[in-house]
This record gives structure tokens, sequence and C-alpha cells, in this order.
């Protein structure tokens, strides 16, 4: 039985991609207006997707990962008006059987948040109070750990990156279909946030030769700094030599502690102390919007 639900799951997620579309699809099924996306080592180490949205019900906590329990239809007309993404109650169960599940969920009749550990079959091994609001938060672990072969495919450096895009990729297509849904990613503990004009448009290119529409942040603070800007002159058009810089605005977040903001009095030159990582994380999110830079 062990391998049967191991092959069939393996089946129904084959990804990281996979597993943040069925956990954001979740979200949203929810109601959820606010939803969080971080992911360590690529999504590999640990997803986690955060939202605000209905939580669970303690009745359907239990059997919310076993395999075909959804709460979404109740009877064979509801699969006719079906306006939820999910219905067959596959993915959390799935999602169970590659890796490590808890899920911490309050709805808004619920004094406090429970944390459920859950095992691979889905059913629940223990439980604590937790401290989040209202909403659910899905945390997989250990992508694949019992599925070897796989794991390795997805370890490789190029792969990784090419599922970190086709993450921002769908996190972008539910951000334009859903108005007023705050989407976030986080890659490693840094988020990006901001207004990005659509590739090609006129404010990508048509922008002045000195950086004063580009608005960059870091935890919310504007600073001036030369490598983020070098970086966003390259990807916003499509002349290297291109001196003008795009209407844009980014806020960069990470832990204050690896951020230094005295270096000048007025504050605005900072000193990342893991620059390169941040500088990554910008051109990753710059390459999925507007393609590789013009070198
Ligand atoms: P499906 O989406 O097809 O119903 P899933 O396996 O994805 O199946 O989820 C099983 C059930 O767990 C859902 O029907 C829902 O009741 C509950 N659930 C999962 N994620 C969430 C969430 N983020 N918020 C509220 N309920 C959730
Ligand atoms: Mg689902």
């Amino acid at each position: 039985a062990e391998t049967v639900r191991l092959l069939s799951s393996s089946q129904v997620i084959n990804s990281v991609v996979n597993v943040v579309k069925e956990l954001l699809e979740n979200s949203l099924d929810a109601g959820s207006t606010s939803i969080d996306v971080k992911l360590e080592n690529y999504g590999l180490d640990r997803i986690e997707v955060r939202d605000n949205g209905s939580g669970i019900e303690a009745s359907d906590v239990a059997v919310m990962a076993v395999k075909h329990y959804t709460s979404k239809i109740s009877c064979h007309e509801d699969l006719e008006r079906l306006e939820t993404y999910g219905f067959r109650g596959e993915a959390l169960g799935s999602i169970c059987a590659v890796s490590e599940v808890c899920v911490t969920t309050k709805t808004g009749a619920d004094d406090v948040s429970i944390q459920y550990t859950l095992d691979v079959t889905g059913h629940i091994v223990s439980q604590r109070p937790s401290h989040l609001g209202q909403g659910t938060t899905v945390c997989a672990l250990k992508l694949f750990k019992n599925l070897p072969v796989r794991r390795q495919y997805y370890s490789n450096t190029k792969k990784c990156k090419e599922e970190m895009k086709k993450v921002q990729d769908l996190l972008m297509a539910y951000a334009v279909v859903k108005p007023g849904l705050r989407v976030t990613l986080t890659h490693n503990k840094i988020t990006i946030q901001g207004y990005f004009p659509k590739p090609g448009c006129d404010y990508t290119s048509s922008s002045s030769s000195s950086p004063d529409k580009t608005f960059v942040f870091v935890n919310d603070r504007p600073v001036h700094h030369k490598d983020i800007l070098k970086l966003v002159r390259q990807f916003c058009s499509e002349d290297p030599s291109c001196r003008r810089y795009p209407t844009m605005m980014m806020n960069i977040i990470i832990p204050p502690s690896t951020v230094d903001v005295n270096v000048t009095p007025d504050k605005t030159q900072v000193m990342l102390h893991y620059k390169e990582a941040v500088l990554s994380a910008v051109e990753a999110m710059l390459v999925s919007l507007y393609g590789a830079a013009a070198k």
C-alpha cells in the first residue's frame, strides 16, 4: 500500500512548482486576499504557503489530507457549477506522501491557531497551539526525500533556477487574474515587492537618463544602490549601451540584521551583507519579467 501511495502521489505532485500551484489554489479557494509563498533551497528544503483565508474547521482537519477528501463538492451536481480550483481532494494527501507536512490553521470562530503535523498517509500525528492569525499555513519540508532519484534530478542548479522561474511566472499569473490579491515570493529570506512596467511598454525604455523614476527600497527605506540600478538598467532596454532608467519601484525585504543603513548621514547608501544573494534575487526577478538581459 505504501508503494502504491508513493507512486500515485508522485504522479500528482512531480515538481516544486506543482506543490506551489496546489497550495496556492487551495488558498484562493479559501477566499484569501493575501498569500505569502516562501521557498528555501529553491523549495527542495521548504515550501511554505501562508494565507488569510477561511481556515479549516476542526472537523475537516482530521480528514483534509486523506485521499479523495474534499470539502468543495458534496453532490454530483456540484461538479457542474464548480467555482473552485480544487475538487478531487488529491493534492494535500499527495504532498504528504512525498514530503513532511505541517498545517497551521485558524477559522474566524477559533480562539487560537493549531499547528498539525501530518504523516505520510495524511493522518495527524501531533498538534499544538500556535500564534498565527486567521487563515492557513501549509509547510512542506524535504520534498521528494523518499524519491532520491527525483530529488537528485531537481537539485541541479540549472534545474533549480528553471523551477524558480516557473514559480514566479505562476504567482504573476494568479496576481494578474485576481485583482486585489496580494502575493509575495520569498526565496532564502529575500522578498521583492514592487511595481514593474510591462516588458516593452514605453515606461521601460523612454524614461530619463538619471534614475529619478527608478525607486529602490530596502525594507521600506529609499536607497541608492549602484549595483541594483545597473542591473535594472540592463534589463529594461534592448540596447545594452542605453543609459536610460525605467519607471519602476522595487522594495527588497531582507532580514534587518543583514543590512547596514548608517553608511552615510542621509542613510540612502546601504551596505548589504549578502550583496551577491540580493543581486541574484533581483536578477532572477527581472529575468522572469523581462527575459534575459541585453549584454
Ligand atoms: P481539493 O482542493 O481538491 O479539495 P486538496 O487535497 O487540495 O483537495 O485539499 C483538501 C481539503 O483541505 C480542501 O477541500 C479544503 O477543505 C482543505 N484545505 C486545504 N488547504 C486549505 C486552505 N489553504 N484553506 C482552507 N482549507 C484548505
Ligand atoms: Mg486543492
